[in-house]
């Protein structure tokens, strides 16, 4: 393991079970972004597990300024509210866990094998199905509050993925040949949570890790990792416990990358 990757330690665990059964659910037809409907929700009191769910967004984003698109009704547009008592640096923590929670998602109720692309994306056959994005709120020294949204392609045909994606992006239908039932998406994906954060309150790092290696796409393949100042290559070997990306570099060193600094190409 590198030096800067930590070691297990309990501080980090959030403080008590977020369940989502059970919590609010607000539905709207169209928002500016679940993920700012969520974080005003968020700064007026609303509870930990609130999810905010809408038909489409008129500006849906991604990591770094980026842009998430779906036709109304076509995908699974969703936010949820966590106030988790964890130190910033295990905050993409939450992302994994997310992501491993839509594979097995999409798994159970597609049957269609979906794999995480470090740090943040689905894919299936190589396409981009969804988007995970987590935003968090501190105050001085403490987290307020992380809302992790995602958008999920369900219904979209190949015409209706933005014109930059028909090649890189699909959704379940395509997959599938067939329509798929937003519901029973949203049910799964929330006793998927419930059930996977519960493990992973109980056992830490090595759940998560487990559970990611076993639906990830990234390590064990090459990458290039591109940064603000230029681009390197290596190989994806492992994640860390602030949810880092190491990587075997040429020179043979191991190094951690986060996902706030760079983004990645599976080469
Ligand atoms: P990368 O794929 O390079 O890792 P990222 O993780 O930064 O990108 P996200 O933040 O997850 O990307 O999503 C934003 C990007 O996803 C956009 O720049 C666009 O290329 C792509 N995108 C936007 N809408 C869709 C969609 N409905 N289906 C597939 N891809 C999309």
């Amino acid at each position: 393991m590198p030096k800067n990757v930590h070691s297990h330690d309990e501080t980090w665990l959030p403080h008590k079970h977020v369940n989502l059964l059970g919590k609010e659910l607000h539905i709207y037809r169209e928002v500016s972004s679940t993920n700012s409907i969520a974080k005003q929700m968020a700064k007026s009191g609303a509870r930990e597990g609130t999810i905010v769910i809408s038909g489409t967004q008129s500006a849906g984003r991604g990591r770094m300024q980026r842009k998430w698109f779906c036709p109304p009704g076509k995908g699974l547009l969703l936010s949820m509210l966590l106030r988790p008592k964890i130190s910033v640096q295990f905050i993409p923590q939450l992302t994994l866990l997310t992501a491993v929670v839509v594979a097995e998602t999409i798994k159970k109720v597609t049957g269609c094998t979906a794999g995480i692309k470090w740090p943040n994306d689905i894919y299936i056959n190589n396409k981009k199905v969804c988007g995970i994005l987590a935003e968090t709120s501190f105050s001085r020294t403490n987290v307020e509050h992380v809302i992790i949204g995602l958008g999920l392609n369900v219904n979209l045909n190949t015409d209706q993925l933005p014109p930059d994606c028909k090649d890189t992006g699909t959704s379940l239908s395509i997959e599938l040949g067939q329509r798929v039932s937003r519901i029973s998406l949203l049910k799964q994906f929330i006793t998927s949570w419930d059930e996977h954060l519960q493990s992973f309150m109980k056992e830490g790092h090595p759940y998560l890790r487990s559970k990611w290696l076993e639906n990830n796409v990234t390590i064990g393949k090459k990458v290039s990792i591109n940064k603000r100042d230029g681009s390197l290559d290596g190989l994806a070997v492992d994640v860390s416990e602030k949810g880092g990306l190491i990587v075997r570099l040429s020179d043979g060193s191991l190094q951690e990358f986060l996902a706030e600094d760079v983004s990645l190409r599976n080469n």
